[in-house]
C-alpha cells in the first residue's frame, strides 16, 4: 500500500492508473470507512482513501482539536482489506495559503445538518473539491451515514459537470443497532449504553411508516419527546423525502428519517431509509 503525503507525489503516482476510486475520509477508521473502501476495490482498480481533518468543515476549534487522530492503526487496518494508496496531507500541504475561494453550497445545505453547523457544508464542498481536483476519480464512494452530505456532493459533482460516479455505501452498525462514527470513542460508558436509542426512535418511525401511518410530524415529535426524556439534546428528528430531503406530501413514498442529538459533550447523527407501503 503506498502511502502518500504530497500533491505532486500522488499525481505522479496515479498518473495512467485506469479507473481510480476515492474514498474520502478524515481517518479514526472504522469498519463503516473499511465497507466503503471494499465497495471501491470492486467498482475501480485503484482505490485512494484520504485521511484529512479539515479545520474548514468544523464550527468549533474545540471540536476539531479533539477530533481522534490514529493514523498508524488507520494505516494497518486499510492494508489489511486491500486499500491500494492512502493520500494523508498535512494542513500546509492542503492549504499552502490560507483558503478564500470556497464553494458556497445552495438551500439543501441550510436546513438540517446546515442549521446547526453553519458553513458546515461549504468547508466540506471545498475540500470534497480539492481533494477531487487532486485525486481526479472516475468513482468516488460517500456512506449514507452522512445523508445529507451525500446529497449535497451528488449535486455538487452534476453541477460542476464532474466526470466523478458518486456510490453510496450502507451504514455500518454495532449489534446493538448504533452507528458507527468516529465520535463515539468520546462516549461514557453509561452514554454508550443509551446512544442505541438515536437509531431505536428511528426504527419506530419506521415501523409506523410501514405499518401506513402517515402522521409525519406526530412521529417526529414523539421520537424528540422520547430522547429529550432520556438525556438527550436533541437537534431534529425529522421525517424527509429521499430525492431532496423536503416535507413529505401526499403522494411521496421513499422517505428518510434523519436525526441528530446530543449526549453529553457528543453529538451523534444517524438516519434510516423507509418506503411506506
Ligand atoms: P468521516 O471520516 O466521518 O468523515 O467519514 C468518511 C466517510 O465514511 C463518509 O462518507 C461517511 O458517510 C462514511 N461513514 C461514516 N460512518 C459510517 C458508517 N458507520 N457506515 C458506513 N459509512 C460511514
Amino acid at each position: 500500500m503506498e502511502i502518500i503525503k504530497d500533491v505532486k507525489q500522488l499525481r505522479s503516482y496515479l498518473a495512467g492508473k485506469t479507473r481510480i476510486g476515492c474514498v474520502p475520509t478524515m481517518g479514526n477508521i472504522h469498519a463503516g470507512h473499511l465497507s466503503l473502501v471494499k465497495l471501491a476495490l470492486r467498482k475501480s482498480d485503484t482505490v485512494v482513501t484520504t485521511i484529512f481533518v479539515n479545520r474548514l468543515q468544523f464550527n468549533q476549534n474545540s471540536d476539531f482539536d479533539r477530533y481522534p487522530r490514529t493514523l498508524n492503526n488507520d494505516l494497518k487496518l486499510l492494508k489489511e482489506v486491500g486499500n491500494n494508496v492512502v493520500f494523508c496531507p498535512d494542513e500546509r500541504e492542503m492549504y499552502p495559503e490560507s483558503q478564500k475561494y470556497f464553494i458556497d453550497p445552495p438551500k439543501i445545505a441550510k436546513k438540517l445538518e446546515g442549521r446547526f453547523r453553519p458553513d458546515h457544508f461549504r468547508g466540506v464542498c471545498t475540500i470534497v473539491l480539492k481533494l477531487f481536483n487532486m485525486v481526479s476519480p472516475d468513482v468516488a464512494v460517500f456512506g449514507k451515514k452522512d445523508y445529507q452530505q451525500l446529497a449535497i456532493i451528488k449535486g455538487l459533482v452534476r453541477q460542476f459537470s464532474m466526470p466523478i460516479e458518486i456510490i453510496s455505501g450502507e451504514t455500518i452498525r454495532e449489534r446493538t443497532g448504533l452507528a458507527l462514527s468516529s465520535r463515539n470513542v468520546h462516549l461514557s460508558s453509561q452514554e454508550k449504553i443509551e446512544a442505541p436509542r438515536l437509531q431505536g426512535s428511528m426504527r419506530l418511525i419506521y415501523d409506523a411508516i410501514k405499518s401506513g401511518d402517515r402522521n409525519f410530524v406526530a412521529m417526529e415529535y414523539a421520537a424528540g419527546e422520547s430522547l429529550a426524556r432520556h438525556g438527550w439534546i436533541v437537534d431534529y428528528v425529522v421525517i424527509r423525502t429521499q430525492d431532496g430531503l423536503l416535507r413529505p406530501s401526499n403522494k411521496d413514498k421513499k422517505f428518510v428519517i434523519l436525526g441528530a442529538a446530543s449526549l453529553g459533550k457528543t453529538r451523534l447523527i444517524d438516519d434510516l431509509e423507509v418506503e411506506s407501503p
